[in-house]
């Protein structure tokens, strides 16, 4: 049997579930699917100190649970399967899940966030949801390191904006990029060669992360990484006490490809009430957004996009 539905949201991190919890106290009766995997990034984040509202800070998976419980507890309806087709031909729109269930749906918020890229290299995901040493955003993670040896991947300009920033509390920060000449912005690297913090590794990837046993926290932690120089073709060890991924970011997008208007590196294209290019579509979070990429802008993007589904479908 076919259903229709007022408002569907798709994807489970902090816009999502905000989305669901405003259009839910609107009386939109939103339905949610969460993904065979609730929660998005965060899901592999330790500590998070950011947040408002919590000054002890919290940990990432237990964040997202908070949000969860409080979308159910106003009674969205969550789903847990992803959607794997969308056709948006009609003034319905049409989903297919991944159990091949079809909804109809008169408006649509798509939260299906963003996917760090990451290096590949072994224990580099299980060091990143332990706290370990290994992140990908200096904004969350980066006051853990306060006085600590770090190294930061990538040579674009989010990799150099992370530099210049842990370089404000960390005792060193060392820059590792692939190549001769940095991706960056002309500004960012003078900023960076200017900065006697930074130390700057061109022509090298890593190859290894090394780890030790921490016995106070019963946790394996980063002790060094090993590096490669892809020109001489030479290995060095490199002491380091945590090393951030900023190698770029995917954006799960890819079922739009086609049915609305993406940039050309896949994000979803919004005007900043979230009105995507399709009516009564609108897209909130990382799957939109490729500058600020917090928690928090992702549920205030999140809140606007119910606010203005609201509008629509009045
Ligand atoms: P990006 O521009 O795509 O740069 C990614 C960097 O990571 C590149 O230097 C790339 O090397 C390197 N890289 C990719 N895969 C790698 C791998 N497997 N191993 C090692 N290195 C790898 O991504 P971004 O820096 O996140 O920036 C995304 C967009 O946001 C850009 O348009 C950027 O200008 C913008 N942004 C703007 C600001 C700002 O204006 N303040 C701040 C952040 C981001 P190669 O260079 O060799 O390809």
């Amino acid at each position: 049997m076919n259903i229709n539905e007022n408002l569907t949201i798709i994807g489970s991190g902090p816009a999502g579930w905000t989305a669901a919890i405003y259009a839910a106290r609107a009386h939109l009766n939103p339905i949610l699917f969460e993904g065979e995997i609730s929660g998005g990034q965060l899901m592999n984040t330790s500590i998070v100190e950011n947040f408002p509202g919590f000054p002890d800070g919290i940990n990432g998976p237990d964040l997202m649970m908070k949000f969860r419980n409080q979308a159910l507890s106003l009674n969205t309806r969550v789903i847990s399967t992803s959607i794997k087709k969308i056709n948006l031909n009609n003034n319905i729109y049409k989903l297919i899940d991944s159990n091949d269930k079809i909804y109809f749906s008169k408006s649509i918020i798509i939260a299906t966030g963003a996917t760090s890229k990451l290096l590949g290299l072994p224990k580099e995901k299980e060091l990143m949801s332990t706290g370990g040493g290994v992140s990908v955003c200096a904004t969350c993670d980066g006051p853990l390191y306060k006085d600590c040896d770090i190294a930061v991947i990538g040579g674009g300009d989010s990799a150099l904006e992370e530099a210049l920033h842990l370089s404000k509390f960390t005792k060193s920060v060392t820059l590792i990029h692939r190549r001769k000449e940095f991706r960056a912005s002309k500004i960012m690297i003078e900023k960076i060669k200017n900065n006697n913090k930074i130390n700057i590794i061109l022509d090298s990837i890593v190859i290894n992360l090394i780890t030790k046993k921490n016995t106070q926290l019963d946790l394996e932690i980063l002790s060094h990484i090993e590096i490669k120089n892809i020109i001489k073709n030479k290995n060095t060890k490199l002491s380091i006490d945590g090393i951030f991924i900023a190698i770029g970011h995917t954006p799960n997008s890819h079922i739009f490809n086609n049915l609305l208007k993406l940039d050309d590196t896949g994000f979803i294209i919004t005007n900043n009430n979230m009105h995507t290019s399709k009516k009564g579509i609108f897209a909130c979070g990382d799957v939109q957004d490729k500058i600020y990429k917090q928690a928090i802008t992702a549920a205030g993007s999140g809140c606007i996009a119910a606010l203005e589904a609201e509008k629509f479908l009045i």
